[in-house]
Parts: C-alpha cells; sequence; structure tokens
C-alpha cells in the first residue's frame, strides 16, 4: 500500500484489509456468541458504514435482521438545537434486540441526539458497534460495546469512509498524511 491522493488531499495507509477484516470477524463471533437465540436487528447507519455492515453481516453465524438507515439533520428551535430524523426506519423495534452499526464515532454528536429517540421505542436491548473511534475527540460520550478500532483524532478515508463523495471505494483505511 502507498500514499494515496482524494482530491486534493493525500493519505497514507493506516489499516489494512487484512487487519480490518480479522477484526471484522472476531466482533461477529462475539455477537454471534453474545445474542444467540435472539435475533437481533442491525440498523446501519448510511452511508459510512455499508461495507461495514455488510462484512460484519455475511460472518454472523446466527438469525438476524439487517435495516439501513440515514440521518439527516435539521436545525430546530432555540431549545431543541439541532433535530435527527431518521430516513428509512420502517422496521419496528419495540422489544427489539437492536445493534446499531456505526462507521466512526468521532464527536459522540451524531449518536447522543440519535440514541433517546430510538431508546423512546423501547428495544429489549440497544447497543453500538463501530468500526472506528476517535477518543479525543470526543464531546459527547458514547457507550461502544463493539470497537473495531481506536484511532487517533485524524480525518481517515476508505472502507465506506469519504472525503467529500470520494475514497469510499477503497478496501483499506488510510489516514490523511
Ligand atoms: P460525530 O457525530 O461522532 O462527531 O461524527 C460522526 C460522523 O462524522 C461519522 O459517521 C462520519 O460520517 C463523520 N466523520 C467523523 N470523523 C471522520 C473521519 O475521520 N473521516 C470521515 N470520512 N468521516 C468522519
Amino acid at each position: 500500500m502507498s500514499q494515496i491522493q482524494v482530491h486534493d488531499k493525500y493519505f497514507k495507509p493506516y489499516i489494512d484489509e487484512n487487519t480490518l477484516q480479522e477484526r471484522i470477524t472476531a466482533i461477529a463471533a462475539q455477537l454471534s456468541e453474545d445474542y444467540k437465540g435472539k435475533k437481533p436487528l442491525f440498523v446501519a447507519i448510511l452511508n459510512g458504514s455499508f461495507m461495514f455492515a455488510a462484512d460484519l453481516f455475511k460472518r454472523m453465524t446466527i438469525d438476524v435482521e439487517l435495516c439501513f438507515i440515514k440521518l439527516a439533520s435539521y436545525k430546530g428551535t432555540k431549545s431543541t438545537g439541532n433535530v435527527i430524523t431518521a430516513i428509512g426506519m420502517d422496521t419496528d423495534i419495540f422489544s427489539r434486540d437492536v445493534i446499531i452499526i456505526e462507521d466512526i464515532v468521532d464527536t459522540g454528536k451524531t449518536l447522543s441526539e440519535f440514541l433517546p429517540q430510538l431508546e423512546h421505542q423501547q428495544p429489549a436491548s440497544l447497543s453500538i458497534v463501530s468500526l472506528l473511534h476517535k477518543p479525543d475527540a470526543t464531546v459527547f460520550p458514547i457507550d461502544i460495546k463493539y470497537l473495531g478500532f481506536s484511532i487517533p483524532n485524524k480525518f481517515v478515508v476508505g472502507y465506506g469512509l469519504d472525503y467529500d463523495g470520494l475514497g469510499r471505494n477503497l478496501p483499506a483505511i488510510y489516514q490523511l498524511a
């Protein structure tokens, strides 16, 4: 792997394909064990998580369902702040064991705004799987039960993550050089 260019920026190899796949296999094994007999529902957050969700999903060895949603943020009133709506959330999660799939948790803002909405619908359980986490960027602490990799607070692309639309197709993760 060598340095690549996406738009105007250069990125260096950071997590290679094998390392990613090995970690995802381990997470899928853990999830398959923890949710045995429960038929959990994966809720994958688009766009960034589509590749991770697919690789994780196909390694699950128990019955499991999957839906994809997109989060849209718009400005609410002064008191409500930003309002997050989930587009495509058409599966009833009442009494379900729900596992949110994220590509990366950065400040934690997105999930901190979205999770209360899901909790309101009274799932049996709610946990989070994220491929990446930037602990140094935390503003809103999020309990990530299943984590791929902790990474420094530097911008990354690849494996579903983009820089201004490009870079998602890379099979590995690259870090801003
Ligand atoms: P948060 O709400 O946790 O601050 O941000 C979460 C979202 O920001 C992620 O789902 C992702 O879309 C975007 N994001 C945060 N850090 C990065 C990064 O290093 N690279 C890319 N491509 N997106 C990021």
